[in-house]
């Protein structure tokens, strides 16, 4: 049995995570016990009457920020209780999120979020912090939807979430390549048609043509994913026609002379 993988959120605004673990995949995933989900009220780390959460910034300036006791004693509250998480606190200028630091945190039992909001948090809060993590290069009004991203792009990667791993494999990045198109029935919609290989019920012809679809959109669109991917000898020979503007079909017609002028490193 796989460990669970516990998330535990620390928040002003608890009520964000309800649809979120309420919802799909990740419901499925907490009813299997494979994971849980953990808003914290940082108000309930407060010590005042007021239950302040928030002060105003040294130096002067608009905006306030978030204090740094309340998150403090809800880390001590959780290794009091046994925990000791991986610490990630999201920041716009924290280490860009994408599917390889996805891989790397669905490895990790146990993970805090911190959520930022006005104008973030107390810099002495990053001494329990492992890692900034930013979700893209634009603000948002605080942390709690980066967190969302995160936990939606982890949890399904821990195995047995997503039903067929087959899908995982197929998604986009997961081989540092993009997605191959799909269609479902009706075959023919409007006087759109699926393309003919899908349905001629040659699965090895449909695997070539899969990957010649995810090469193709990955040198259309993300170049620079191709520098990085695994790419084997007949992927080069398919990017080599790609480039040149071929089709699927001149390909498989055309493949041994593409062969011959196609060369390692060459897109
Ligand atoms: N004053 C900050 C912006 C604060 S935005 C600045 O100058 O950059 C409020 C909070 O939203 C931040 O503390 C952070 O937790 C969260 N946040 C904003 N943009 C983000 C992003 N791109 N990725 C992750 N978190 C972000």
């Amino acid at each position: 049995m796989e460990k669970k993988k516990s998330f535990f959120i620390f928040t002003i605004f608890p009520q964000f995570f309800d649809c979120f673990k309420n919802v799909g995949i990740v419901s499925q995933a907490i009813k299997k016990g494979l994971v849980s989900v953990e808003a914290i009220n940082l108000r309930d780390f407060t010590s005042d009457k007021h239950k302040t959460v928030d002060d105003v910034v040294y130096g002067g300036g608009p905006g306030m920020l978030l204090k740094p006791e309340p998150i403090f004693r809800a880390y001590d509250y959780l290794k009091e209780k046994g925990h000791n998480p991986y610490v990630l606190i999201t920041e716009p200028w924290g280490r860009k999120f994408n599917q390889e630091f996805a891989k790397e945190l669905s490895k990790k039992d146990e993970i805090v979020i911190i959520c930022g909001r006005y104008e973030g948090v107390d810099e002495r809060v990053k001494t329990i912090v492992d890692e900034e993590v930013s979700i893209g290069d634009f603000i948002l009004s605080g942390g709690e939807t980066a967190a969302l991203v995160i936990m939606d792009a982890v949890i399904r990667l821990i195995p047995k979430v997503v039903g067929d791993e087959n899908s995982l494999r197929a998604d986009s990045f997961s081989d540092g390549l993009l997605g191959y198109p799909n269609y479902t029935r009706p075959s023919e919609f409007m006087g759109l048609k699926v393309p003919s290989v899908l349905t001629s019920g040659n699965h090895k012809l449909i695997e070539k043509w899969r990957r010649w679809e995810s090469l193709k959109r990955t040198f259309l669109y993300r170049k620079d994913l191709l520098e990085k991917a695994n790419l084997s000898d007949e992927d080069l020979i398919m990017l080599e026609a790609i480039k040149g503007g071929l089709t699927f079909d001149d390909y498989l017609k055309k493949r041994k002379e593409i062969k011959k002028r196609t060369k390692r490193k060459n897109f």
